[in-house]
């Protein structure tokens, strides 16, 4: 933000309101430029935590998974993580120190992953990870790296300034389960179901671990069926 010139900052920090061709017509050529690429990072970004937000990642593992099916099936997982009982600490802590958790919790996942994997904040207190080129049993390394690193973490409690730890679950679904011929847009939509159930398991479990999803083999052929909305699908 600080290699921004002036005129784009103020556009972008001071300004109430949206911006208008009038306000365009202002800035120079190079300022404009500087605006589209400012406003295009901010708009893959969570603005809470920093982290890239759901759309962008799921057009980036779109992208990956896309990739994949060419190269003939490089592996990856895909993991929902979820913090445990975050309304409590919203409800106990006040919703300004849920958020700080949440920006904590997003630290711990971005440091945990490798430069080559991807973590997004899906919605409120979960978050997708996307992990290249592991197995089951790598990725579960991470996934659980990840979660002691949440559960190491202090907090401290507004009202009385006590100490208070969060902890997480996380739901792992290895590519391996999807066949190869299903089409990119199809297999990340299956993998988050799995994932999805995977993090309910780790969820009735006990919460703070990490459960990976089993299910069909991956060698079926993926036949063209109706899809059943995910609401009607039994857990
Ligand atoms: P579980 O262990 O089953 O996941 O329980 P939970 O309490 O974490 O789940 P639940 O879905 O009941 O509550 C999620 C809470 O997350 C409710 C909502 O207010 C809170 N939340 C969602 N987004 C934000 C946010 O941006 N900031 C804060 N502070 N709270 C948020
Ligand atoms: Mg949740
Ligand atoms: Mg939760």
């Amino acid at each position: 933000m600080n290699a921004l010139s002036p005129r784009v900052q103020e556009l972008l920090l001071h300004r109430t309101g949206l911006i208008t061709e009038e306000d365009l017509k202002l800035l120079s050529e190079k300022e404009r430029t500087e605006l589209i690429l400012e406003l295009q990072r901010l708009s893959t970004l969570d603005f809470l935590t920093g982290l890239p937000n759901r759309r962008f990642f799921e057009t980036d593992i779109r992208r990956l998974v896309e990739r994949r099916a060419r190269k003939g099936g490089v592996p990856f997982v895909i993991g929902m993580a979820d913090v445990d009982h975050f309304k409590s600490v919203n409800d106990i802590h006040g919703h300004k120190v849920g958020d700080s958790v949440l920006h904590v919790v997003a630290r711990c996942l971005s440091r945990g992953i490798r430069p080559e994997d991807r973590v997004c904040r899906w919605g409120g207190e979960e978050f997708a990870l996307f992990l290249e080129c592991v197995d089951n049993e790598k990725a579960f390394e991470i996934a659980e790296r990840i979660r002691a690193s949440v559960e190491r973490s202090l907090f401290v409690a507004e009202k009385h300034g006590k100490e208070f730890k969060v902890t997480i679950s996380i739901g792992l679904v290895d590519s391996s389960l999807i066949p190869l011929n299903m089409p990119p847009n199809k297999q990340i939509e299956e993998l988050l179901f799995f994932a999805d159930k995977a993090l309910y398991v780790a969820k009735n479990g006990g919460r703070n671990n990490v459960r990976s999803a089993d299910g069909p083999s991956n060698r079926r052929q993926w036949t063209h069926q109706e899809p059943v909305p995910i609401e009607k699908r039994k857990k």
